[in-house]
């Protein structure tokens, strides 16, 4: 690897793994198309597109030889008010990633493309495979020393980078007996089997990415997705907390309060989210949510 790549790396201070780009397995290929066939992706109709090149990260970069993949971690200790998810307290990661990576970029010839929960490529799967992290029941990436509170970005690229492994682990299986999330979680949508959770019940996709009423009768205990999966994970004690300044809470976050989101206008909601993954579920979006909140 070229030298000033690896010092960027180095000092980027973030967990990475480099793996050759190859087709994803029959195997999981198969259980994804399942899981889109039995409607588990709810209204996120934008993943049922794009099967073959959800397949194949060569479709998305022509020439693809290489994939870095690197951990962001985001959660801050810093104490807030608002019942909100952790990953959305700080500024909008789409941006902060694209910040970090772009030098990165700028180091590695050929052509690359930044892949930030923004293309139809299966980061999550490649994160594991790469020997990043390991993918527990709920779902989620666990990297070692940061837990699963992180993003997940991947460097696509047509260059050859020499593949690297940062973890290797002891057991396939990170759950072993454990169950604590099936049984915490608030939408009963996590299979023992394994398999991808069911978004229809999810909280986390109906306070953020759901249009429209709210199912009758749910009393919400955050404004703004859920972290009760890994709250209650055994996997995320004695975790480090993020070293990222962005991710830390805003000014803007840490004063707000539940009944400023009331009294909110438009124009005060796009200036205080101006820059925050909380503007995706639009102001009617977190006024629907603050009106089913259980008030204990
Ligand atoms: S985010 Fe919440 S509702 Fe969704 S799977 Fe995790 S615990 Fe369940
Ligand atoms: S709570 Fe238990 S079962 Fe769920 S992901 Fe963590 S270790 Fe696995």
């Amino acid at each position: 690897m070229a030298s000033n790549l690896e010092q960027l790396l180095r000092r980027l201070n973030l967990p990475y793994a480099i793996c050759p780009v190859e087709p994803v397995s029959d195997e999981a290929v198969e259980a994804y198309r399942r899981w889109i066939a039995e409607g588990r992706q709810a209204g996120m109709a934008y993943l049922e597109k794009y099967d073959a090149v959800r397949a194949n990260p060569e479709l998305l970069l022509p020439g693809a030889r290489s994939m870095l993949i690197v951990a962001f971690p985001y959660r801050s200790e810093a104490e807030i008010e608002l019942p909100i998810a952790l990953y959305a307290r700080g500024r909008d990661y789409h941006d902060v990633v694209r910040e970090y990576l772009n030098p990165i970029l700028a180091e590695i010839p050929g052509d690359s493309r930044i892949c930030v929960d923004s293309a139809p490529l299966r980061e999550r799967y490649w994160a594991a495979k790469a020997g990043l992290g390991q993918i527990g029941l709920n779902n989620q990436l666990f990297v070692p020393g940061f837990g699963s509170y992180c993003f997940i970005a991947t460097v696509l690229t047509t260059t050859q980078l020499p593949p690297y492994r940062p973890f290797e682990f002891q057991n396939a299986d990170p759950c072993g007996e454990c169950r604590r999330c099936i049984d915490a979680c608030p939408g009963k949508c996590i299979p023992a089997d394994g398999s991808a959770i069911d978004a229809r019940s999810c909280i986390s996709y109906i306070t953020i990415e759901h249009r429209g009423p709210l199912p009758a009768g749910l009393r919400l205990r955050s404004i703004y997705g859920c972290d009760v999966c890994q709250q209650v994970c055994p996997l995320n004690r004695d975790i480090k907390p993020t070293h990222i300044p962005e991710f830390a809470p805003s000014d803007a976050i840490k004063t707000l309060t539940l009944a400023k989101i009331g009294n909110m206008t438009q124009e005060s909601f796009s200036a205080i989210f101006r820059g925050s993954p909380i503007k995706r579920t639009k102001l009617t979006g977190l006024l629907r949510n603050l009106n089913q909140l259980a008030t204990k």
